[in-house]
């Protein structure tokens, strides 16, 4: 497309578009033979209880070791796998890992969640694939939580009767990145969620006052009238976590609480007071 403009240029270098739909298929495939290969992993984060910082459940965050280039992030590679299909299998083998690795560890947290995407979701076998992990392993569906975002949820339909099921059977869910789509403050009427995690960006300029912490602070109003929790995300500094335990936050992911870890977290990593 590209290199058909002006008469005298060479046309024997790639156009970009075909360049990346190339790459696409390339490193699309290169994913199936990582989870054949066993280049996946998994790394929990803790979420803490403010004010003291006692861990009470771990999110699952997948990381790929891919052979040349080192650690991956998912940002980059999940939504390659969502769109080649793969998002199904690899999204069953998270789920089975990170059960395998909470039922091992006698020491582990609570609760444990689990991030699924779009595609996993309106997938008809998600809720049997989960209900039979959840029975192979013997954890109680109480200790699952499952991470969705407003994309996920968008369509309606199947993906919203998915999660009544998944909740019918003991599962909780949460609403991820809360407050970064569209629709988000219609969605709590129509998504059967009990968690609301507020996006980062709403914590990165939280002060005393401020448009961030106002905003923060309806949303966490919100979620206290609808019953529900909220789960502040990507809390770094002390200072965040102080605000956001005045606005009336007692959960809270972050950097300043703990990096995601090869490990499952068991010791408080910060607080805000001793
Ligand atoms: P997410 O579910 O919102 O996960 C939180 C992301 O924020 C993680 O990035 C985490 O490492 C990062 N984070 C946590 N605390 C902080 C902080 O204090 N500061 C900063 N700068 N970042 C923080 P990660 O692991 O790169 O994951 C990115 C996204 O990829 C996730 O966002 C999720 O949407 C997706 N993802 C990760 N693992 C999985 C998975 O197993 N399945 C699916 N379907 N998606 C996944
Ligand atoms: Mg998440
Ligand atoms: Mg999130
Ligand atoms: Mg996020």
């Amino acid at each position: 497309v590209f290199a058909s403009r002006g008469s005298g240029r060479p046309r024997h270098f790639t156009p970009e578009l075909d360049r990346l739909a190339h790459e696409e298929a390339t490193v699309g495939a290169e994913l199936r033979t990582a989870l054949r290969d066993g280049q996946f992993r998994l790394v929990f984060q803790p979420i803490v209880e403010l004010p003291h910082g006692r861990v009470v459940a771990v999110e699952t965050l997948v990381r790929w070791e891919h052979p040349r280039l080192g650690t991956v992030s998912p940002a980059v590679f999940i939504p390659i796998a969502e769109r080649n299909g793969l998002i199904v299998e690899l999204g069953a083998w998270i789920l089975r890992e990170a059960c395998r690795e909470m039922v091992a560890d006698p020491h582990s947290p609570e609760r444990i969640s689990v991030n699924v995407s779009p595609r996993q979701l309106a997938h008809p076998d998600l809720v049997r694939t989960i209900a039979d992990t959840l029975t192979e392993f013997g954890l109680p569906a109480e200790r699952l939580t499952i991470e969705v975002t407003e994309t996920a949820v968008f369509d309606g339909g199947p993906a919203i009767e998915a999660l009544h099921q998944l909740r019918a059977l003991g599962i909780r869910i949460a609403l991820d990145d809360f407050g970064t789509g569209h629709s988000s403050l219609t969605l709590l009427r129509t998504v059967p969620a009990q968690v609301l995690k507020v996006d980062k960006s709403f914590v990165d300029e939280i002060t005393v006052g401020g448009q961030s912490a106002v905003i923060a602070g309806g949303l966490i109003e919100i979620a206290n009238g609808l019953g529900m929790t909220a789960v502040a995300e990507g809390v770094e500094t002390a200072g965040q976590a102080e605000v956001l335990y005045q606005l009336g936050y007692r959960l809270a992911q972050g950097y300043y609480f703990g990096r995601p870890a090869g490990t499952m977290p068991r010791t408080p990593t910060a607080a805000l007071r001793p």
